[in-house]
Protein backbone atom coordinates (compact mmCIF):
# COMPACT_ATOMS: atom_id res chain seq x y z
CA UNK A 1 0.00 0.00 0.00
CA UNK A 2 1.76 3.33 -0.48
CA UNK A 3 -0.29 6.83 1.33
CA UNK A 4 0.72 9.77 -0.33
CA UNK A 5 2.18 12.28 0.94
CA UNK A 6 -0.68 14.92 0.54
CA UNK A 7 -2.95 12.24 2.52
CA UNK A 8 -0.43 13.24 5.63
CA UNK A 9 -1.78 16.98 6.16
CA UNK A 10 -4.87 15.57 5.73
CA UNK A 11 -4.43 12.94 8.67
CA UNK A 12 -2.44 15.71 10.64
CA UNK A 13 -5.37 18.06 9.54
CA UNK A 14 -8.08 15.21 11.29
CA UNK A 15 -5.54 15.37 15.14
CA UNK A 16 -5.68 18.77 15.03
CA UNK A 17 -7.94 18.98 18.00
CA UNK A 18 -5.85 16.43 19.25
CA UNK A 19 -2.24 18.36 18.96
CA UNK A 20 -4.06 21.91 20.00
CA UNK A 21 -5.17 20.32 23.33
CA UNK A 22 -2.02 18.79 24.02
CA UNK A 23 0.04 21.81 23.33
CA UNK A 24 -2.66 24.59 25.33
CA UNK A 25 -2.41 21.80 28.32
CA UNK A 26 1.41 21.93 28.39
CA UNK A 27 1.27 25.40 27.67
CA UNK A 28 -0.54 25.84 31.05
CA UNK A 29 1.55 23.83 33.16
CA UNK A 30 5.21 24.84 31.99
CA UNK A 31 8.40 23.09 33.29
CA UNK A 32 11.92 24.33 32.95
CA UNK A 33 14.79 22.38 31.74
CA UNK A 34 15.22 18.95 33.57
CA UNK A 35 12.25 19.79 35.97
CA UNK A 36 10.02 18.43 32.88
CA UNK A 37 8.18 15.79 34.96
CA UNK A 38 4.45 16.32 34.07
CA UNK A 39 5.03 16.61 30.45
CA UNK A 40 7.66 13.81 30.04
CA UNK A 41 4.55 11.70 32.18
CA UNK A 42 2.25 12.69 29.52
CA UNK A 43 4.85 11.70 26.38
CA UNK A 44 5.23 8.50 28.12
CA UNK A 45 1.23 7.91 29.12
CA UNK A 46 0.45 8.77 25.27
CA UNK A 47 3.14 6.75 23.82
CA UNK A 48 2.37 3.95 25.52
CA UNK A 49 -1.40 3.99 24.51
CA UNK A 50 -0.13 3.85 21.22
CA UNK A 51 1.32 0.24 22.21
CA UNK A 52 4.83 1.66 21.24
CA UNK A 53 7.87 0.79 23.50
CA UNK A 54 8.61 3.44 25.79
CA UNK A 55 11.49 3.91 27.67
CA UNK A 56 11.86 7.12 30.33
CA UNK A 57 14.45 8.69 32.29
CA UNK A 58 16.52 9.65 29.61
CA UNK A 59 19.24 12.62 29.90
CA UNK A 60 17.03 13.01 33.22
CA UNK A 61 13.69 13.79 32.18
CA UNK A 62 13.70 12.63 28.28
CA UNK A 63 11.31 10.03 26.55
CA UNK A 64 12.27 7.51 23.72
CA UNK A 65 9.85 5.42 21.66
CA UNK A 66 10.37 3.03 19.57
CA UNK A 67 7.19 2.12 16.80
CA UNK A 68 8.63 -0.80 14.47
CA UNK A 69 7.74 -1.26 11.41
CA UNK A 70 6.38 -4.21 9.95
CA UNK A 71 10.04 -5.71 8.85
CA UNK A 72 13.37 -4.05 9.24
CA UNK A 73 14.79 -1.09 7.67
CA UNK A 74 16.29 1.78 8.40
CA UNK A 75 15.72 4.06 11.80
CA UNK A 76 14.08 7.29 11.30
CA UNK A 77 15.28 9.64 14.78
CA UNK A 78 12.56 12.86 15.12
CA UNK A 79 13.35 15.07 18.18
CA UNK A 80 11.10 17.35 20.45
CA UNK A 81 12.11 19.49 23.16
CA UNK A 82 9.90 19.80 25.69
CA UNK A 83 11.10 22.34 28.07
CA UNK A 84 9.98 25.84 28.49
CA UNK A 85 11.97 29.35 29.72
CA UNK A 86 11.87 31.79 32.59
CA UNK A 87 10.10 33.96 31.54
CA UNK A 88 6.65 35.81 32.84
CA UNK A 89 3.69 35.17 30.45
CA UNK A 90 1.85 38.69 29.36
CA UNK A 91 0.00 36.99 26.25
CA UNK A 92 -3.25 36.92 28.17
CA UNK A 93 -4.67 34.04 26.11
CA UNK A 94 -7.41 31.62 28.05
CA UNK A 95 -4.78 29.15 28.02
CA UNK A 96 -1.36 31.25 29.86
CA UNK A 97 0.89 30.00 32.17
CA UNK A 98 -0.32 29.07 35.97
CA UNK A 99 3.17 28.79 36.89
CA UNK A 100 4.58 32.23 37.66
CA UNK A 101 7.88 33.55 36.15
CA UNK A 102 7.50 30.14 33.89
CA UNK A 103 6.71 30.16 30.05
CA UNK A 104 6.69 28.07 26.92
CA UNK A 105 8.38 31.05 25.11
CA UNK A 106 10.14 29.11 22.52
CA UNK A 107 7.06 26.85 21.57
CA UNK A 108 8.33 23.67 22.75
CA UNK A 109 4.77 23.01 24.01
CA UNK A 110 4.10 22.92 20.53
CA UNK A 111 7.06 20.31 19.30
CA UNK A 112 5.81 17.88 22.05
CA UNK A 113 2.38 18.41 20.32
CA UNK A 114 3.55 17.38 16.95
CA UNK A 115 5.79 14.80 18.33
CA UNK A 116 2.42 12.93 20.12
CA UNK A 117 0.46 13.68 16.62
CA UNK A 118 3.26 12.49 14.39
CA UNK A 119 3.59 9.14 16.40
CA UNK A 120 0.01 8.74 16.00
CA UNK A 121 0.28 9.51 12.25
CA UNK A 122 2.27 6.75 11.81
CA UNK A 123 1.45 3.69 13.99
CA UNK A 124 -1.59 3.60 12.17
CA UNK A 125 0.69 3.12 8.94
CA UNK A 126 2.81 0.68 10.71
CA UNK A 127 1.86 -1.96 8.67
CA UNK A 128 3.38 -0.22 5.54
CA UNK A 129 6.59 0.53 7.17
CA UNK A 130 10.32 -0.91 6.89
CA UNK A 131 12.27 -0.04 9.68
CA UNK A 132 11.42 2.22 12.89
CA UNK A 133 10.71 5.47 14.36
CA UNK A 134 12.73 6.30 16.90
CA UNK A 135 10.18 9.39 18.91
CA UNK A 136 13.11 11.24 21.39
CA UNK A 137 11.25 14.02 23.52
CA UNK A 138 13.95 15.93 24.82
CA UNK A 139 14.78 18.09 28.19
CA UNK A 140 16.53 20.85 28.50
CA UNK A 141 17.17 22.30 25.31
CA UNK A 142 17.43 26.34 26.03
CA UNK A 143 21.52 26.49 26.68
CA UNK A 144 21.38 23.72 29.39
CA UNK A 145 22.64 20.11 27.43
CA UNK A 146 19.50 18.28 27.20
CA UNK A 147 21.01 16.68 23.70
CA UNK A 148 24.50 15.96 25.25
CA UNK A 149 22.85 14.36 28.14
CA UNK A 150 20.74 12.15 26.32
CA UNK A 151 23.48 11.04 23.98
CA UNK A 152 25.27 9.98 27.25
CA UNK A 153 22.74 7.86 27.99
CA UNK A 154 22.81 6.35 24.40
CA UNK A 155 20.16 7.99 22.63
CA UNK A 156 21.89 7.48 19.53
CA UNK A 157 22.10 3.62 20.06
CA UNK A 158 20.17 0.43 19.66
CA UNK A 159 19.14 1.40 17.73
CA UNK A 160 21.23 3.72 15.60
CA UNK A 161 19.22 6.39 13.55
CA UNK A 162 20.28 6.40 9.77
CA UNK A 163 18.19 9.86 9.63
CA UNK A 164 18.10 12.53 12.16
CA UNK A 165 14.93 14.79 11.66
CA UNK A 166 13.66 18.25 13.60
CA UNK A 167 11.47 20.94 13.31
CA UNK A 168 10.99 24.44 14.73
CA UNK A 169 7.72 26.53 15.04
CA UNK A 170 9.11 29.93 13.54
CA UNK A 171 7.26 33.11 14.51
CA UNK A 172 9.75 35.14 12.56
CA UNK A 173 8.13 33.58 9.64
CA UNK A 174 4.56 34.10 8.52
CA UNK A 175 2.07 30.44 8.77
CA UNK A 176 2.77 28.58 5.58
CA UNK A 177 6.35 29.72 5.36
CA UNK A 178 8.82 26.36 5.14
CA UNK A 179 12.11 26.90 5.35
CA UNK A 180 14.34 23.75 4.08
CA UNK A 181 17.65 24.92 3.63
CA UNK A 182 20.64 22.59 2.68
CA UNK A 183 24.16 22.85 4.84
CA UNK A 184 24.64 25.35 7.70
CA UNK A 185 21.38 26.27 8.94
CA UNK A 186 22.04 27.60 12.65
CA UNK A 187 24.79 29.12 13.92
CA UNK A 188 27.78 27.19 16.76
CA UNK A 189 27.57 28.91 19.68
CA UNK A 190 30.04 29.74 21.84
CA UNK A 191 30.03 31.87 24.90
CA UNK A 192 33.10 33.94 26.56
CA UNK A 193 34.39 35.18 29.57
CA UNK A 194 37.28 37.92 29.68
CA UNK A 195 39.02 38.83 33.32
CA UNK A 196 40.88 42.01 33.07
CA UNK A 197 43.38 42.57 35.95
CA UNK A 198 44.87 45.39 37.23
CA UNK A 199 45.77 47.65 39.99
CA UNK A 200 43.09 49.28 41.81
CA UNK A 201 43.05 52.26 43.40
CA UNK A 202 42.21 56.37 44.30
CA UNK A 203 39.77 57.45 41.38
CA UNK A 204 41.54 60.68 41.17
CA UNK A 205 44.71 59.44 41.34
CA UNK A 206 45.00 57.18 38.21
CA UNK A 207 48.93 57.67 37.70
CA UNK A 208 49.25 55.27 40.64
CA UNK A 209 46.77 52.06 39.27
CA UNK A 210 46.62 49.96 35.81
CA UNK A 211 42.98 50.59 35.32
CA UNK A 212 41.72 47.71 33.88
CA UNK A 213 38.26 49.96 32.35
CA UNK A 214 40.65 50.87 29.89
CA UNK A 215 41.74 48.09 28.44
CA UNK A 216 37.68 47.05 28.71
CA UNK A 217 37.05 49.60 26.39
CA UNK A 218 39.42 49.46 23.79
CA UNK A 219 38.16 45.42 23.46
CA UNK A 220 34.78 46.11 23.00
CA UNK A 221 35.69 48.66 20.22
CA UNK A 222 38.34 46.47 18.98
CA UNK A 223 36.20 43.14 18.37
CA UNK A 224 33.92 44.78 16.09
CA UNK A 225 36.92 44.64 13.83
CA UNK A 226 37.36 41.09 13.83
CA UNK A 227 34.01 40.43 12.01
CA UNK A 228 34.46 43.09 10.12
CA UNK A 229 38.14 42.52 8.77
CA UNK A 230 39.16 39.19 9.43
CA UNK A 231 35.96 37.18 8.32
CA UNK A 232 35.69 36.80 4.88
CA UNK A 233 32.77 38.79 3.23
CA UNK A 234 31.01 35.74 2.10
CA UNK A 235 31.20 34.40 5.46
CA UNK A 236 29.29 35.59 8.02
CA UNK A 237 29.85 35.49 12.26
CA UNK A 238 28.28 37.11 14.69
CA UNK A 239 30.84 38.67 17.91
CA UNK A 240 28.54 40.52 21.26
CA UNK A 241 30.12 41.55 24.02
CA UNK A 242 26.96 41.21 26.20
CA UNK A 243 28.25 41.86 30.30
CA UNK A 244 30.04 43.85 31.64
CA UNK A 245 31.46 43.84 35.12
CA UNK A 246 33.80 46.40 37.10
CA UNK A 247 33.93 48.67 39.75
CA UNK A 248 31.36 50.02 42.56
CA UNK A 249 31.73 53.48 43.13
CA UNK A 250 32.64 56.98 41.92
CA UNK A 251 35.76 57.38 43.40
CA UNK A 252 37.89 53.93 43.01
CA UNK A 253 39.22 52.31 39.64
CA UNK A 254 38.87 48.76 40.09
CA UNK A 255 41.41 46.25 40.00
CA UNK A 256 39.43 44.15 37.92
CA UNK A 257 36.79 44.07 35.15
CA UNK A 258 34.66 40.84 33.42
CA UNK A 259 33.31 40.86 29.72
CA UNK A 260 31.47 38.35 28.51
CA UNK A 261 29.44 37.70 25.72
CA UNK A 262 28.85 35.39 22.54
CA UNK A 263 29.96 33.91 19.29
CA UNK A 264 28.05 32.67 16.46
CA UNK A 265 29.76 31.11 13.41
CA UNK A 266 28.49 28.64 10.29
CA UNK A 267 31.93 27.27 9.69
CA UNK A 268 34.84 25.75 11.92
CA UNK A 269 37.35 28.08 10.25
CA UNK A 270 35.51 31.05 10.58
CA UNK A 271 35.05 29.90 14.21
CA UNK A 272 38.77 29.16 14.57
CA UNK A 273 39.96 32.73 13.09
CA UNK A 274 37.53 34.64 15.16
CA UNK A 275 38.55 32.89 18.41
CA UNK A 276 42.01 33.48 17.48
CA UNK A 277 41.90 37.02 16.66
CA UNK A 278 39.80 37.55 20.05
CA UNK A 279 42.99 35.66 21.52
CA UNK A 280 45.23 38.10 20.27
CA UNK A 281 43.93 41.49 21.07
CA UNK A 282 43.11 40.39 24.81
CA UNK A 283 46.98 39.41 25.62
CA UNK A 284 48.40 42.71 23.58
CA UNK A 285 45.41 45.30 24.39
CA UNK A 286 45.86 44.44 27.86
CA UNK A 287 49.48 44.49 27.34
CA UNK A 288 49.23 47.90 25.85
CA UNK A 289 47.38 48.68 28.93
CA UNK A 290 49.64 47.48 31.33
CA UNK A 291 47.21 45.03 32.50
CA UNK A 292 46.74 41.05 31.89
CA UNK A 293 43.58 39.98 29.86
CA UNK A 294 42.35 35.89 30.25
CA UNK A 295 39.77 34.65 27.55
CA UNK A 296 37.74 31.51 28.18
CA UNK A 297 35.70 30.02 26.02
CA UNK A 298 33.06 27.83 26.93
CA UNK A 299 31.79 25.96 23.52
CA UNK A 300 28.12 25.14 23.35
CA UNK A 301 26.76 23.61 20.50
CA UNK A 302 28.29 23.08 17.03
CA UNK A 303 26.25 24.90 13.80
CA UNK A 304 23.17 22.94 12.52
CA UNK A 305 23.96 21.60 9.28
CA UNK A 306 21.73 20.19 6.98
CA UNK A 307 22.69 17.13 4.87
CA UNK A 308 22.10 18.03 1.11
CA UNK A 309 20.52 14.87 0.14
CA UNK A 310 18.05 14.22 2.64
CA UNK A 311 17.50 18.08 2.35
CA UNK A 312 16.62 17.77 -1.46
CA UNK A 313 14.48 15.32 -0.41
CA UNK A 314 11.99 16.95 1.82
CA UNK A 315 12.26 19.81 -0.34
CA UNK A 316 10.76 17.87 -3.19
CA UNK A 317 8.07 16.75 -0.79
CA UNK A 318 6.90 19.91 0.79
CA UNK A 319 4.91 21.06 -2.61
CA UNK A 320 3.20 17.74 -2.26
CA UNK A 321 2.20 18.01 1.46
CA UNK A 322 1.08 21.21 1.71
CA UNK A 323 0.78 22.59 -1.98
CA UNK A 324 -0.04 26.06 -1.14
CA UNK A 325 3.30 26.49 1.15
CA UNK A 326 5.50 29.24 0.44
CA UNK A 327 8.76 26.92 0.56
CA UNK A 328 12.33 28.88 1.16
CA UNK A 329 15.29 26.91 0.16
CA UNK A 330 17.75 29.82 1.37
CA UNK A 331 16.99 30.51 4.67
CA UNK A 332 19.59 30.70 7.98
CA UNK A 333 19.29 31.84 11.27
CA UNK A 334 22.37 32.96 13.70
CA UNK A 335 20.55 31.03 16.26
CA UNK A 336 21.73 27.65 18.25
CA UNK A 337 20.56 24.42 18.60
CA UNK A 338 21.37 21.33 20.30
CA UNK A 339 19.95 19.29 17.79
CA UNK A 340 23.03 19.81 16.20
CA UNK A 341 25.03 16.83 18.42
CA UNK A 342 22.44 14.44 17.13
CA UNK A 343 22.85 15.42 13.66
CA UNK A 344 26.63 15.17 13.75
CA UNK A 345 27.86 13.07 10.91
CA UNK A 346 24.68 11.32 9.97
CA UNK A 347 22.09 12.62 7.40
CA UNK A 348 19.77 14.93 8.58
CA UNK A 349 17.28 17.76 8.32
CA UNK A 350 16.39 20.61 10.64
CA UNK A 351 12.97 22.13 9.34
CA UNK A 352 11.57 25.68 9.67
CA UNK A 353 7.96 25.79 10.37
CA UNK A 354 6.03 29.51 10.06
CA UNK A 355 4.05 30.27 12.66
CA UNK A 356 3.03 33.65 12.61
CA UNK A 357 -0.22 35.09 12.18
CA UNK A 358 -0.21 39.04 12.09
CA UNK A 359 -3.76 38.78 12.09
CA UNK A 360 -4.25 37.37 15.02
CA UNK A 361 -1.62 39.53 16.18
CA UNK A 362 0.85 36.43 16.64
CA UNK A 363 4.31 37.94 15.98
CA UNK A 364 6.15 38.23 19.36
CA UNK A 365 9.87 36.61 18.88
CA UNK A 366 10.66 33.54 20.46
CA UNK A 367 11.73 34.16 23.80
CA UNK A 368 9.53 37.36 23.93
CA UNK A 369 6.61 37.41 26.86
CA UNK A 370 4.06 37.58 24.62
CA UNK A 371 4.99 34.81 22.25
CA UNK A 372 2.39 33.34 21.18
CA UNK A 373 2.07 31.16 17.19
CA UNK A 374 -0.64 30.36 15.24
CA UNK A 375 -1.45 26.91 16.26
CA UNK A 376 -2.68 25.50 12.55
CA UNK A 377 1.28 25.83 12.29
CA UNK A 378 1.47 22.30 14.65
CA UNK A 379 -0.86 20.39 11.52
CA UNK A 380 2.03 21.58 8.81
CA UNK A 381 4.85 20.82 11.25
CA UNK A 382 3.29 16.83 11.79
CA UNK A 383 2.41 16.23 8.34
CA UNK A 384 5.74 16.76 7.41
CA UNK A 385 7.47 14.88 9.82
CA UNK A 386 4.95 12.37 9.05
CA UNK A 387 5.31 12.30 5.28
CA UNK A 388 9.17 12.54 5.21
CA UNK A 389 9.30 9.51 8.07
CA UNK A 390 7.29 7.79 5.70
CA UNK A 391 9.13 8.07 2.80
CA UNK A 392 12.29 6.87 4.41
CA UNK A 393 10.38 3.68 5.65
CA UNK A 394 8.09 3.42 3.01
CA UNK A 395 8.21 -0.50 2.42
CA UNK A 396 7.84 -1.02 -1.31
CA UNK A 397 8.86 -4.71 -1.76
CA UNK A 398 5.24 -5.78 -0.15
CA UNK A 399 1.83 -5.58 -1.73
ZN1 LIG B 1 14.37 28.98 22.52
ZN1 LIG C 1 13.28 26.56 20.75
Amino acid sequence: MNTPPSHFYTEANALFSYSRDIRRDLHQNPELGYQEVRTSDIVARELGELGLDVTTGFGGTGVVALLEGRSPGPVVLLRFDMDALPVQEETGATYSSQHPGVMHACGHDGHVAIGLTVARILQAHRAELAGSVKFVFQPAEEGLGGAERMISDGVLRNPEPDFCLAAHLWNEKPLGWLGVTAGPVMAAADFFNIIISGKGGHGGMPETTHDPVLPAAGLINAFQSIVARNVPPMETAVLSVTRIHGGETYNVIPSQVELAGTVRTYNAATRERVLSRMQQQVELICQAMECTGELTVQSLTPAVVNDPWVTEHIQNLCPQILPSAQLDTDYRTTGSEDMAFMMQDRRSCYIFVGSANPVKGLTFSHHHPRFDFDETALTNASAILAATTYTFLQDGSKD
